[in-house]
Formats: structure tokens, C-alpha cells, sequence
């Protein structure tokens, strides 16, 4: 037999993709396929080069890793798939074989490198970076550059990327970092909080009305300081070695007391938090156990309220609303009912159903940087559907969603449409109750 193009540490494996019968059942639940309608560029093409290159026919060269960056690992084929393929799981080992032995060109090796490693795991740094954007973006001066058009005539993609940029909020939720919210009544549950990384700075008061909704729920929250990144990132981008140091480190801040919940708000780092035993499996399994008693406790802040007797004393909140599925919630976590559940509990908010709400909207982690073509068509595709339901209100549930969403809306016949998180309607509804 011809030898395998990956090293034998941490690649695609045969028991995962060889439960894949071809049947392509998946083609039609993958945006990249429906953009392209090319086999390469489906779940079963990407599959079938992973099995090529695993069995020595194809390189791993770059036309491999054209179609494998192509790919959101949004895992709607996953929820597609007949066969438990994990697709997931197949994708990001690939990517870790890529990160290790494909030279990609300097420019996007330093990026990679700057954000994802340079950056992410380190609050210090992020804070420094943070106030120096809030500065640039409370100045004026990036309003006036964004309108000036001057970013559009030297690069119309530099344009459209930093019309994406995160509005970073005053104060940090860094300063929670180590605080306990009490519940408010009586206490029911003890539960941790999980702030994110770039969240801290620019989801501030996203982080805060979470916390506001479990106190009202009963919750105590602590907020533990030794937390840090999730890895979703370096996950999604291969880098599992980094992303196994960020994960030792949630663990030993999370594992300190045993918790009713660890909640998230940000379905994107709540699926790699529910997926840590997956990173020690092969290597270091020693806290694989650690790995697996910490991922019981996660819940997405949806899924915890929806699993408890949510306190149902809610105000009005007007709107004619709609809510898209964010990947990580509905194909990875299998989560779909849970937020709805809590928005049909509000009174005055008209849910109204957006067709195909559980095909990426073209966020995918920095998928809408590194891959911005991709992600504008299937932002279009999802604002034309959005579009559809006349909503005033645009409802979802992962700090990146809302960031993609909150671009498409402005750059729309109909910009003054809000972009809310599910957690922020309930706050205001708790807000508003009699
Ligand atoms: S993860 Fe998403 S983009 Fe990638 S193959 Fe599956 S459906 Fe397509
Ligand atoms: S649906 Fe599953 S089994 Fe069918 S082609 Fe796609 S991955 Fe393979």
C-alpha cells in the first residue's frame, strides 16, 4: 500500500470517514456546494480527498488545502448525514496535518500566527489592542475613513472586512473577571461563567445581560479570573496544540469547585467546550477524564434556561422577529427548540420562521476575514431570506452571528433592523415585567 500523505499524529481516521456511503445526501445542506455546485467543494468531495491524501494519491498540496480552507466547519452535513459521519472531527484533524506540514504563504502564516496565537490567549494583550481600537473608533476617525471611501480604492475586500469589526465597549468585561453575581431571590443553582476572549471586549454587555437573566433565574454566578480563550479558533484553524494549552487552562479554572452549569452565551466556544475530551484523546489522555467531567457541566445559556423552570415573568417586547441558527448551536450542539422555546415565552414578540435559518450565514470564526468572497455570497443568501419575513428584529445567538448579521443589515435597503442576541431580548423582557 502506497504510504499515508499525513503523519500518523492526530489525522483524519479510517473509522471516522469510512462511515461515509456516499450517498450525498449532505451536497444540499452545504453553503459552499450550493454556491459552487462543485463535487470538490461538498462534504462528500472534501471526504473522499481526505481518504486520497490519507492514502498517499493525492498530495497534501495546495489544491487540498484550497478546498479544505473552503469549507465553514459549519457542520450542517453532520445534521444531514445518515450515517454519523463526523464530519467535524474529520475536518479539523485534516486542518491540524495542514497547519503541521503545508507551507502557506508568509503573509497569512504571520496573521495566523499574530491573531491566533500572539493574540487571542493573552487578556493583557487584547485589552492593549482593545483600547486602541476603542480610541481609533470613538475618535471618529474610522467613521470618517469607512465613509470617505478611501479603504474602497485601495482594497474594495479591506473595505468590507473592516465594516466588520466589532464595536469594542466601555468598560471591559474584564473588570468581572473573579466576581460573583448574586442570584436574585432565593438561590437556586450555582453556576460558572464562561466571558469568552474577544467577547470581553466587545460582547461587554451581551457578557453582563447574561448575567442579569440567570440571577433572575435563580442563578448564582461566579465568574472565575483564571479563565482564559477557548480554542475554537486554533481548533478550527488546526492548531491543536495551542488549543490543548488554552483548554489545560479552563480546565484548571473551571475544575476548581463543581458547579450546577458552566454557561456560555457564545455557541461557537460552548461547542469546543463540549468538545475538550476530543483534544486529549490521542494526545495527553491523561486529562481526558478532567476533559470529559468539565464538558458535562457546559450548556449553552439557551439549553440551561430552557432545561430549568425558567422564570416566566417576562414584559413585553414588541417586535416582529426572526431568528437564525447559529452552526454551533443547531448542527454541532444539536440545539434548536431550546432558544426558540425562551423568544414563544415572550410576550408581543411575534416569532416569524426564516427559511433555510440553519445554513450559515458566512460568520464561521474568522471565515468572514480569511475567506470575506465566500462569506458576502452567503450573507447575501441569508439577508435575502431575512428579507423575507419583513422582521424588524433579527434574532440569533453567537457573538460572531451577530457581528455578520449586524453587517449585512447595515449595508441593506433597511439598516435601522436590530441584531440582538436571545439572552438580550429576555433581559429586556425581564426588565419590562410588571
Ligand atoms: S462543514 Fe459546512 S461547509 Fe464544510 S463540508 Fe460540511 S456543510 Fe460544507
Ligand atoms: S451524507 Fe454522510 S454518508 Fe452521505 S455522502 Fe454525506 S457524509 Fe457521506
Amino acid at each position: 500500500m502506497t504510504q499515508s500523505n499525513y503523519s500518523p499524529r492526530e489525522k483524519p481516521r479510517w473509522e471516522t470517514y469510512s462511515k461515509c456511503i456516499h450517498c450525498g445526501l449532505c451536497l444540499n445542506a452545504c453553503p459552499t456546494y450550493r454556491e459552487l455546485r462543485q463535487e470538490m467543494d461538498s462534504p462528500r468531495g472534501r471526504i473522499y480527498q481526505m481518504i486520497q491524501v490519507d492514502r498517499g494519491a493525492l498530495a497534501l498540496g495546495p489544491s487540498f488545502v484550497r478546498h479544505i480552507d473552503l469549507c465553514l466547519d459549519c457542520r450542517a452535513c453532520e445534521t444531514a448525514c445518515p450515517s454519523g459521519v463526523e464530519y467535524g472531527r474529520l475536518v479539523e484533524l485534516a486542518r491540524s496535518q495542514i497547519a503541521r506540514h503545508y507551507r502557506r504563504p508568509l503573509r497569512s502564516r504571520l496573521l495566523r500566527r499574530l491573531f491566533l496565537a500572539g493574540l487571542l490567549p493573552h487578556r493583557r494583550r487584547l485589552e492593549c489592542v482593545g483600547m486602541i481600537l476603542r480610541a481609533w473608533q470613538q475618535s471618529g476617525l474610522e467613521q470618517l475613513v469607512l465613509q470617505s471611501h478611501l479603504l474602497e480604492a485601495l482594497s474594495p475586500r479591506l473595505a468590507r472586512i473592516a465594516r466588520l469589526a466589532p464595536r469594542l465597549e466601555k468598560p471591559f468585561f474584564t473588570r468581572q473577571l473573579g466576581h460573583v453575581v448574586p442570584a436574585r431571590g432565593s438561590r437556586r443553582y450555582r453556576v460558572a461563567f464562561f466571558a469568552g476572549c474577544i467577547a470581553n471586549l466587545a460582547f461587554a454587555r451581551l457578557n453582563e445581560a447574561t448575567l442579569r437573566v440567570l440571577a433572575e433565574n435563580g442563578c448564582e454566578v461566579v465568574i472565575p479570573k483564571e479563565q482564559g480563550c477557548c480554542g475554537a479558533l486554533q481548533v478550527h484553524a488546526g492548531l491543536r496544540d495551542l488549543a490543548r494549552r488554552l483548554a489545560r487552562r479552563n480546565l484548571e479554572a473551571f475544575l476548581a469547585e463543581d458547579w450546577d452549569a458552566v454557561i456560555t452565551n457564545a455557541a461557537g466556544c460552548g461547542s469546543v467546550l463540549k468538545e475538550y475530551p476530543l483534544l486529549f484523546e490521542e494526545e495527553q489522555p491523561e486529562l481526558h477524564p478532567q476533559a470529559l467531567r468539565f464538558s458535562s457541566r457546559v450548556k449553552d445559556v439557551t439549553e440551561y434556561l430552557a432545561g430549568i423552570d425558567f422564570n416566566r415573568a417576562l414584559g413585553p417586547v414588541p417586535a416582529r422577529a426572526t431568528y437564525q441558527d447559529p452552526c454551533h448551536l443547531a448542527h454541532a450542539q444539536r440545539i434548536r427548540s431550546a432558544p426558540r422555546q425562551l423568544l414563544r415565552a415572550v410576550p408581543g414578540l411575534e416569532l416569524v420562521e426564516l427559511k433555510e435559518a440553519e445554513v450559515c450565514c458566512g460568520s464561521a470564526g474568522i471565515y468572514n476575514v480569511v475567506e470575506n468572497e465566500m462569506a458576502e455570497r452567503l450573507l447575501a443568501a441569508k439577508m435575502r431570506r431575512i428579507d423575507e419575513t419583513q422582521a424588524d428584529l433579527i434574532l440569533t445567538a453567537n457573538p460572531g452571528c451577530l457581528l455578520q448579521l449586524r453587517a449585512g443589515v447595515a449595508g441593506s435597503k433597511n439598516p435601522a433592523r436590530r441584531v440582538m442576541h436571545v439572552v438580550e431580548v429576555l433581559d429586556k423582557a425581564y426588565q419590562t415585567s410588571p
